[in-house]
């Protein structure tokens, strides 16, 4: 529309996008003193194994109490983070808070109860410098094993170029894995799979809302094709986002090993995660 007001080709200035500008200025502003104010806290969602019920590790997501506004998600706070680089020691605090507490349950429930943490972490964190040194201190810090340790990132973050593969490729020769979030929402999933050390593929929510009655064909054609080539590259399958008990069935049945949902356990604080760790295996089927 600007190019074809000819001479006056300046987009105009929508009220809306003034207000988007404000709220991305201020909201930064609030979760950087957030930050500092401990304001940010993390929970915790199982991540099950669908065969036998027990608990495979635990996704870390964050979370912002804000004195004001109550409760953000992250939907909202972690864009503002990403564009205004705050997530670099949002990450940095993330990943040592997961880790730390990893540790924690580890120590008391011993190291088979729970065997991995994962941390999402953002392409800016990636391509900052010193993040491989980071994952390292953290690990050695906690006492944690790299294989403990699930770094989620998304494939719109891994076509980034080469130095994110590089980066990806020295956190996994240290035996930190690595997993595709989101999968198959993003442009490129199949070459990305040999250019890059992914250990883990995420099934997107997505294509399991698809799984139903009266069930999409193409979404659960994408679900168990996804399956299919996790099982032929030797990864491990993980299904997110399932709310009923025929999503888990059919998920199970093409395949998924892993899944998490709210239909198993919603994202809990950290202490309710690891009373789960105490306990039997959840009814799976
Ligand atoms: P994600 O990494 O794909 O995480 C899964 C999201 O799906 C979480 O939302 C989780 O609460 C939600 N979820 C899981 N099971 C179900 C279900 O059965 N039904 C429904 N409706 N939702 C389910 P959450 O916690 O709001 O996080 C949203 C996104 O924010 C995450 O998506 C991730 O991309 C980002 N995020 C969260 N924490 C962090 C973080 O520490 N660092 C970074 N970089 N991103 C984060
Ligand atoms: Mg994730
Ligand atoms: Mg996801
Ligand atoms: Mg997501």
């Amino acid at each position: 529309a600007a190019k074809e007001s000819g001479k006056a080709s300046l987009v105009r200035f929508e009220p809306r996008m003034r207000d988007d500008m404000i709220n991305h200025a201020t909201l930064a502003g609030e979760l950087r003193n957030g930050i500092a104010r401990g304001e940010l806290r993390l929970l915790y969602q199982p991540v099950f194994d669908l065969v036998t019920g027990g608990l495979h590790g635990c996704e870390a997501l964050v979370r912002w109490q804000h004195p004001q506004r109550g409760f953000v998600s992250p939907v909202e706070f972690i864009p503002v983070a990403e564009r205004s680089g705050l997530i670099v020691p949002l990450g940095a605090w993330v990943l040592r808070e997961a880790c730390t507490q990893l540790a924690e349950w580890q120590a008391v429930h011993g190291a088979g109860a729970v065997e991995a943490v994962n941390v999402n972490v953002a392409v800016r964190q990636l391509r900052s410098a010193g993040f491989v040194d980071e994952v390292a201190a953290v690990l050695s810090d906690t006492g944690l094993r790299p294989r403990n340790l699930i770094l989620e990132v998304t494939e719109s973050s891994v076509v980034d170029g080469w130095q994110v593969r590089e980066t990806l490729q020295a956190l996994h020769d240290m035996g930190v894995r690595l997993a595709l979030d989101d999968f198959g929402t993003g442009q490129s999933s199949l070459s990305l799979l040999r250019a890059f050390p992914v250990d883990v593929l995420k099934l997107d929510k997505s294509f399991v809302d698809g799984i139903a009655e009266g069930a999409d064909r193409g979404r659960l054609a994408v679900a168990a094709a996804v399956a299919q080539l996790a099982e032929h590259l030797q990864l491990k399958a993980v299904a997110e986002g399932i709310e009923n008990q025929e999503q888990l069935n059919r998920l199970r049945d093409m395949g998924y090993r892993y899944g998490q949902g709210f239909f198993m356990a919603k994202p809990l604080p950290a202490a309710d995660c690891g009373a789960l760790m105490a306990a039997d295996p959840v009814q799976v089927a």
